[in-house]
């Protein structure tokens, strides 16, 4: 089986070609697939019978993830999916919308995508890492994440704005599956989304980050730094191996250079380990001058004993790094009484 969500347009033509049909039928299936959102090749009546008839008989299928459950946060900007796939594993992903950034009067609609069920990763304070490895989502399962909430939102007359490659996983260790969903999602003929409106997170594989650098997409980057020496780094991320800190921002500053699309680290911030003035100045040192953005990520409750820390103390984090002349943010938090939120996301505990 194989589901139509996976082919790129040229490979929708020569599926078609390869059956004897014209090149255009290939935009008969491609238009309704990201307009329309048909659940079976048979709600495509505009196809002739027989090719329709034809995909089926080859294997081919509409839409492999199922929706299995769905929750809204209280104010209803926050809706978590969980969609089951084909193969009964279940995924997780989040349309956080932001109706105070209206684009030509719609809210900007960000979906939160997963890469992968589980994370070898293994981050201490991240859920998803806790919850160990468990496999790599094909193409086809992180497109039909979007899918399913461009449905969602097509009801209500608004549309997808931005996606953010933050839910379960690191999508560097799917990067073949996570770049053809990007070159799926980003082609005209495809879903059409700009790819300047597409982050991907990474905990900073450098070897993915150069290949990202190569593949002459205009993607913005964030590298989940959470430290800035690599004593510390290496407690909360035990796999960081071969990475150090220095060389994930040498690859951040490579991927500046080469995309023009500016880098912003992300600092999840842990009271009582990487939240202090002195471990504020370091951070500065090490990106100073840099042009880097910081983002902090106040911690979001998991099972692990990480609080977050006050607010007098993520200010006076910030201030540090604003006074070095750090371009720096505070993460306006979404979505945590639905176990939404960065680092909560786990479907071993769900449905
Ligand atoms: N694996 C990638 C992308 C998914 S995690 C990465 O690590 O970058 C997305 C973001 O959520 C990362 O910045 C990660 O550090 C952050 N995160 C993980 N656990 C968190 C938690 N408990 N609270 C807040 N942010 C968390
Ligand atoms: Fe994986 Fe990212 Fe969670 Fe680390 S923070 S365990 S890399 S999902």
């Amino acid at each position: 089986m194989t589901d139509l969500y996976r082919l790129l347009p040229e490979e929708m033509e020569q599926l078609v070609i390869g059956m004897g049909y014209p090149r255009y039928r290939a935009d008969q299936i491609l238009l309704p697939l990201y307009y329309k959102f048909p659940k079976d090749i048979n709600d495509i009546p505009q196809l002739p019978k027989k090719l329709r008839a034809d995909l089926t008989e080859a294997g081919y299928t509409i839409g492999s993830a199922k929706e299995t459950h769905r929750v809204v946060s209280e104010d209803g900007e926050t809706t978590k999916l969980l969609l089951n796939l084909n193969d009964n594993n279940a995924v997780e992903t989040v349309l956080m919308q932001y109706p105070s950034s209206k684009i030509g009067g719609h809210p900007r609609s960000t979906i939160c995508v997963s890469t992968q069920i589980g994370c070898a990763m293994g981050c201490v304070f991240c859920a998803t890492g806790q919850m160990g490895f468990k496999t790599n989502l094909a193409a086809e399962h992180i497109v039909s994440q979007v899918i399913h909430f461009a449905e969602i939102l097509e009801k209500r007359g608004e549309h997808v704005t931005n996606l953010v490659f933050m839910g379960m996983g690191e999508p560097m260790a799917n990067y073949d599956e996570m770049i053809r969903a990007i070159r799926i999602l980003t082609h005209d003929r495809g879903f059409g989304l700009g790819q300047r409106h597409i982050t991907i997170s990474t905990i900073g594989i450098v070897s993915g980050i150069d290949k990202l650098a190569e593949e002459n997409l205009q993607i913005g980057l964030a590298i989940s730094l959470h430290s800035p020496n690599n004593t510390l780094r290496r407690e909360l991320v035990p796999t960081a191996g071969p990475n150090s800190v220095e060389d994930i921002i040498a690859a951040g500053r490579h991927y500046f250079k080469k995309t023009g699309r500016r880098v912003t680290f992300e600092y999840a911030l842990m009271e009582g380990i990487n939240d202090s003035p002195e471990i504020a100045q370091e951070l500065s040192r090490l990106l100073k001058g840099n042009g880097s953005h910081v983002n902090l990520i106040p911690i979001n409750p998991t099972a692990g004993d990480f609080r977050r820390p006050s607010k007098t103390r993520v200010l006076k984090f910030e201030q540090i790094l604003s006074n070095a002349g750090i371009n720096c943010t505070i993460r306006v938090e979404k979505g945590t009484e639905i176990s939404a939120a960065c680092g909560q996301l786990r479907t071993d505990i769900v449905g």
